[in-house]
């Protein structure tokens, strides 16, 4: 997978630095890793006309520099954007995965299909390209059923003739699935909690959708602008709402029967997660105190 380049080398166009790769949790490379880096050489040697000029394993992870061939086809440019402009590097990504991952894990990939799915959670988060679910939890295929919609809103439970994909994926997850965990997970800097406060754009008929999806923020934004003030600094005014949307969306979801009944049996529990894109870190709503409070609390104790 090429990367943005970290070392290109004079007088020898299209020389990168195209892969690292972080061992498990940050344990030193072992035997495994070793074996894993060396194969992984050689698939990406025949898949790609690479010429292995050297590689190192630095602490946890390794790095390989490679000269990409032909140049005309991989230019400096090319390899900057991750990509050829053709199928923006997903066509290539997908044959690095089934080549390396996949193959990695094929057992459990068939087990997940002679056995089905059997997801510890459902995950609703927001459609945002910067927060991945199993990227930010590490989890592995078959851990999470995720539904992403723009600002991870919940639409009050209303059965009626309309076409309802969230309200779906809810029923799915909980009736079928029997998930016994839901995660409402906000995140920082959302797009759509920003367009609540801003309304920007919202009145081109190409958004008319968007406009009537965004209405359900709006309960969170006039309650941080009560907390907060009307003149509020903006980003305090912003990461608020996030907050207090998420808690919103959580009622909302207790909206639905499915979900209320085991709520209140005790078969489902319900998380409010708000995830910060500049650390990492998520926060998860305390509803004894009140607060939201680092997830690693939970962990620690
Ligand atoms: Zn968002």
């Amino acid at each position: 997978m090429p990367r943005i380049p970290r070392m290109v080398i004079d007088d020898e166009t299209t020389v990168y630095h195209v892969m690292s790769r972080t061992a498990l949790d940050g344990f030193v490379i072992g035997d495994i890793e070793k074996d894993f880096m060396l194969d992984l050489i050689r698939r990406y040697s025949t898949l790609y006309f690479v010429e292995i000029l050297g590689f190192c394993l630095m602490g946890n992870h390794f790095h390989i520099l490679v000269k990409t061939l032909p140049e005309y086809k991989f230019t400096d440019e090319g390899m900057k954007m991750g990509n050829t402009k053709k199928d923006c590097g997903l066509i290539s990504g997908n044959t690095l995965f089934q080549e390396s991952y996949h193959k990695a894990h094929e057992k459990e990939f068939l087990d997940l299909v002679e056995n089905g799915q059997h997801p510890k959670a459902l995950y609703i988060g927001c459609s945002d390209s910067r927060v991945l679910p199993n990227l930010i939890t590490k989890s592995d295929p078959g851990d999470l059923f995720v539904i992403r919609n723009v600002g991870n809103f919940v639409a009050p439970y209303r059965p009626d003739e309309d076409f309802h994909s969230t309200a779906s994926a809810i029923e799915y997850a909980v009736s079928v699935l029997k998930v016994e965990n839901i995660i409402v997970c906000g995140h920082t800097h959302c797009g759509a909690i920003a367009s609540v406060h801003s309304k920007a754009g919202l009145d081109d008929p190409e958004l008319i959708h968007t406009k009537q999806w965004l209405t359900l923020g709006e309960a969170p934004r006039q309650q941080a602008i009560l907390a907060l003030g009307a003149n509020a600094d903006k980003q305090a005014l912003l990461r608020l709402t996030e907050k207090l949307s998420v808690i919103t969306q959580i009622e909302n979801l207790l909206t639905y029967p499915s979900v209320k009944k085991r709520v209140d049996s005790g078969e489902v529990n319900i998380h409010g997660w708000v995830y910060d894109i500049e650390s990492g870190n998520i926060d998860y709503y305390d509803p004894e105190s009140s607060q939201y409070v680092p997830l690693s609390t939970l962990t620690e104790k």
